[in-house]
């Protein structure tokens, strides 16, 4: 095991992001929870098992291969696993059968396939559309505009269930930056509550506590856990 990966290291630093989203919850005055998921895109499925034995059920993929090894190596554990990454329209099958949760679909299109193929034998997939809040610069995620008319489509496809919405701000740490954003998703998902939302999917490593004070209930956590990525 590299020693980037050592153990007590994760342990810290699952220990550090607990700590942090308690005090964020806290200054939310909230008493609710918030699902930690935890980002392992590039790190491999030993490190994976050691977030596992330190308490992590949920892991989130960006990539279909990567995420399939993993799946396979860690098949005899109790996972929910979460898709995180952009769906491509061919690789909806798999996608399909091999998660629990698509945080990231953002057309009906994908929706539709996602939905026709989940196989009978499983519950309905899980399903946040991402909302590009940032507008511009980044090309993922519905335009908050024809947001209530994709989930209004969604929430009836038969295999899927439409839990939420996520997003991905533009990166920023000002903070007022930050919340703002987040507040954003927060209001557009109060517009959607008639459709039985429940999942706010917003907050990464470095703005965990601005999603938590604007009502995140998931957070999506990858180098706070497991150390920087390479490349
Ligand atoms: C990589 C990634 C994360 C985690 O990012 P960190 O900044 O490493 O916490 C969360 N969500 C998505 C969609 C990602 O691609």
């Amino acid at each position: 095991m590299l020693e980037k990966y050592r153990t007590h290291h994760l342990r810290q630093r699952l220990a550090a992001v607990e700590l942090r989203i308690q005090k964020a919850l806290e200054q939310a005055g909230r008493k609710d929870e918030v699902t930690l998921v935890a980002v392992g895109k590039t790190h491999p499925p030993e490190v994976l098992l050691q977030a596992y034995r330190a308490g992590i059920r949920h892991f989130g993929e960006n990539y279909l291969q990567e995420a399939l090894a993993k799946q396979q190596a860690l098949a005899h554990l109790d996972i929910t696993w979460h898709f995180i990454g952009t769906v491509q329209a061919n690789k909806t099958r798999a996608i399909a059968a091999r998660f629990h949760w698509v945080h990231s679909v953002d057309s009906f299109k994908i929706a539709r396939r996602l939905s026709e193929q989940r196989p009978e034998w499983l519950p309905p997939l899980n399903v946040c559309l991402q909302v590009n809040i940032s507008g511009e610069g980044s090309k993922s995620g519905v335009n908050p505009q024809e947001l209530r008319a994709l989930a209004e489509e969604v929430s009836i496809l038969p295999r899927l269930k439409l839990r939420g919405l996520m997003a991905i701000p533009a990166p920023t740490s000002d903070f007022a930056a930050q919340r703002k954003a987040f507040r954003q998703l927060r209001a557009l998902y109060e517009s959607l509550i008639d459709l039985g939302l429940e999942t706010l999917s917003m907050g990464m490593s470095g703005d965990l506590e601005a999603a938590i004070l604007e009502g995140a209930t998931l957070v999506r956590i990858g180098s706070a856990l497991f150390g920087p990525r390479a490349g």
